[in-house]
């Protein structure tokens, strides 16, 4: 089948390279030359393991090509997957402009039926403003071509992101089109060998749905981060409670490691997501509301208890930083903790050195520019003597990059916990 992914990112690029992967046709679209430029080169702009081999491997096959060219875009798929940033508006809610305009390119350009996919994270409701964007193009140009909006909401794990696309735990499809699902079905079939993975709903659950998985995970992460602080008060081992509470098949062993607050993309964007969508539905997440507000709180942990240890005044004081994305095998650092930390450490006068296995350019990128008292180490070998040589004390967000390895080369410590001083 031949399928357009309208932006190239995390998930546009995953889901692109892994159709192609199974045999279609696939053709990704970014406005972002600089990003479309690269992968035409042979580069891959983002860090997921296996993600380059296999876009190398497709695209010498002739499976998989990239443009920044809306009409080739549009002219290209039958199925065109909507896969571009849904970043948080000022309230909170989610920023549909992105969504909204990729629509309006597919009804501006298209030729013929379109099954146009909402694989973005979007509020309930997204699909119908994209139906009537499409058509609404659609009006302008005098035509009424046929085409069909639905939800396919996304559940890969940055870092793992190759591992759930190939071997879904279960794909969600949203879809009030006999003709739609079909086509879903036939796009999924080769994933779902052994196992009928495909759930089919209307489409207004099918988006909720997206919403509720992330919000029950940041759920469990508030959780278990408020019971590590009370577990340090009580002098009890959370990594014990852990294990004690996990081996309950109702409560299940996942998602309930603690540390510095969640981060990233998703989570705190679509919990302040789901939070405004209440809200303007007259409904109250209570549960959610606290849950987000106990992230805050934790976001701060590890300054407070640096604080806590040298005072308020970390003028002339250095410290190394282990592990700078959101969470191990990506180089993703939206949201990341170690960046509000790495804030407050300057601001008090410290410096940081700081290495990250996966994310050093990103970290480059984000910090190009920023004062000297930030240092950030491409090699590893050289990071590791800087950070363990160069310091008063190590702090870290738990980067299991570091796990088989735990210590830094000539260093101190265990990094396969926080090292709170
Ligand atoms: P990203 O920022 O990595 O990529 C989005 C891409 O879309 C960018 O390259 C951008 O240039 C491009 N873009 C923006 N507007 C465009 C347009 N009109 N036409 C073509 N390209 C355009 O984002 P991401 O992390 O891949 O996330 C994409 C969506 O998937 C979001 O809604 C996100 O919430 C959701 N999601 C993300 C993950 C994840 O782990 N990253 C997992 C599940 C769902």
């Amino acid at each position: 089948m031949k399928i357009t992914i309208v932006g190239s990112g995390y998930v546009g690029l995953v889901t692109g390279a892994c159709l192609a992967e199974v045999g279609n046709d696939v053709l990704c679209m970014d406005l972002d030359p600089a990003k479309i430029g690269m992968l035409n080169a042979g580069g891959v702009p983002i860090h997921e393991p296996g993600l380059k081999e296999m876009i190398a491997r497709n695209r010498d096959a002739g499976r998989i090509a990239f443009t920044t060219d809306p009409a080739r875009a549009t002219a290209f798929g039958t199925v065109q997957m909507i896969a571009v940033g849904t970043p948080p508006d000022e309230d909170g809610s989610a920023d549909l402009s992105h969504v909204l305009a990729a629509a309006r390119t597919i009804g501006r350009h298209m030729t013929g039926y379109r099954l146009v996919v909402d694989k973005s994270t979007v509020p309930v409701g997204t699909a119908d403003r994209v139906r009537a964007a499409v058509a609404e193009e659609l009006r302008a140009r005098g035509t009424d071509l046929p085409f069909a909006v639905i939800s396919n909401p996304e559940f890969l794990k940055e870092g793992a992101a190759i591992e759930d696309f190939m071997r879904p735990d279960r794909i969600v499809v949203g879809s009030d089109d006999e003709e739609a699902t079909r086509i879903m079905r036939s796009v999924y079939a080769p994933f779902q060998r052994n196992h009928e993975r495909l759930i089919v709903m209307d489409v207004r659950s099918a988006e909720l749905t997206k919403y509720a998985a992330n919000a029950m995970l940041a759920t469990r992460i508030s959780f278990m981060n408020e019971m590590a602080n009370l577990a340090e008060r009580l002098g009890a081992d959370i990594e014990d409670v852990r294990r004690g509470i996990g081996s309950d098949p109702r409560i299940g062993y996942h998602f309930l490691y603690p540390g510095a607050g969640y981060g990233g993309s998703c989570f705190p964007k679509d919990v302040q997501a789901l939070l405004r969508t209440a809200e303007q539905a007259g409904a109250s997440l209570q549960v959610l509301r606290a849950v987000d507000e106990a992230n805050r709180n934790q976001r701060g942990v590890l300054a407070r208890k640096i604080v806590s240890r040298f005072g308020a005044d970390l003028g002339g004081r250095r410290f190394a930083l282990w592990g700078l994305a959101f969470k191990p095998n990506t180089d993703d650092m939206r949201e990341a903790p170690s960046r509000s930390l790495i804030a407050d450490l300057i601001e008090r006068g410290a410096s940081v050195a700081a290495y990250d296995p996966a994310a050093m350019q990103e970290a480059a990128r984000l910090y190009a520019g920023e004062p000297l008292q930030l240092r950030v180490f491409a090699d590893r070998r050289a990071g590791g003597r800087r950070c363990a040589g160069d310091h008063d004390r190590m702090a870290g967000v738990p980067q299991p990059g570091f796990r088989g390895d735990p210590r830094p080369p000539e260093g101190p410590g265990d990094l396969r916990r926080p090292q709170p001083v």
